[in-house]
């Protein structure tokens, strides 16, 4: 079912015989690239299984030598490859970005850089991999509820909010037998999107997950959440990833930023004025 749920996802991606380059864990069966490979297949796409990306230059001439269409990779992975590639060689048209949070800001850098679409999908592995994706209108992702049932609850009582609040994403699996799972807890803060998306679906659409439940810190009087650290600091021309640590206790609390970058020097004078709205 997984299987299906990504050949019809990634058919607004794809056209058939376009060819996609996978940078997911793909060697074993079963794993996410292989049931991707085989939606593909089904959807008459031509795959490309890679595997996670280990040196982004071998990766960007296999891109090349295969004249990739469509890239499906984690954010900070495919933006690994767009801060190194060379403007002469043959630029993506699409992009899925998956396994991880997405930040707006990598998404902004991917777009620049290759003039392509980029789309998000949400899933884990207790979905089966899938749960939603992205269609051309950007609103949210189009939920699996084939296969699923979504709701979004108070984190508190765990009761059902009206449709267009904000609350707990949970699910439950309608067709399993193995392991069903009943209002499984993804502690991810999002909302329904309600009325109808212009590509005419009947699924519901989940809004791009507003951060989680757990998961921050509070450093004086700030409340730090990863995805704030990833919306102010991706943009910064440069930079591939970087780390949090927060040492200390009370009022000696401090929050340290260490950064990893391309060969592109990130100006310093501009990281430090960043930095220091995290570093007092
Ligand atoms: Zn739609």
């Amino acid at each position: 079912m997984t299987i299906d749920f990504f050949g019809v996802g990634m058919s607004t991606l794809v056209e058939a015989g376009e060819r996609v380059l996978i940078f997911l864990p793909g060697e074993t069966p079963g794993s996410v690239g292989d049931l991707l490979r085989m939606g593909l297949e089904r959807k008459g796409a031509h795959p490309i299984p890679y595997g996670m990306v280990k040196d982004p230059f071998h990766a960007l001439d296999v891109m090349e030598k295969e004249q990739a269409d469509c890239l499906v990779g984690s954010p900070t992975q495919i933006l690994s490859l767009a801060r190194r590639w060379n403007p002469s060689h043959k630029a993506p048209r699409t992009i899925l970005l998956s396994t991880d949070y997405v930040p707006a800001a990598i998404v902004s850098v991917l777009e620049n850089t290759w003039g392509c679409k980029v789309f998000n999908h949400y899933g884990a592995t207790e979905m089966g991999l899938g749960g939603g994706v992205e269609c051309e209108a950007h609103r949210g992702f189009h939920l699996r509820e084939a296969d699923m049932f979504f709701e979004i609850v108070n984190p508190e009582t765990g009761e059902p909010v009206p449709d267009g609040e904000y609350g707990e994403v949970v699910f439950s699996t309608l067709t399993r037998r193995g392991m069903p799972l009943l209002r499984y807890r993804m502690g991810d803060r999002s909302r329904f999107i309600v009325g109808e998306c212009p590509c005419g679906t009947k699924l519901r659409t989940l809004e791009k997950v507003r951060g989680r439940f757990s998961g921050f810190v509070s450093v004086g009087d700030e409340i730090l959440k990863l995805p704030d650290f990833d919306e102010a600091l991706f943009s910064l021309s440069g930079l591939l990833n970087f780390s949090v640590t927060v040492s200390g206790s009370g009022e000696m609390k401090r929050c340290s930023l260490i950064r990893k970058c391309s060969q592109t020097k990130i100006p310093l004078v501009r990281w430090k004025r960043l930095s220091s709205r995290f570093h007092p």
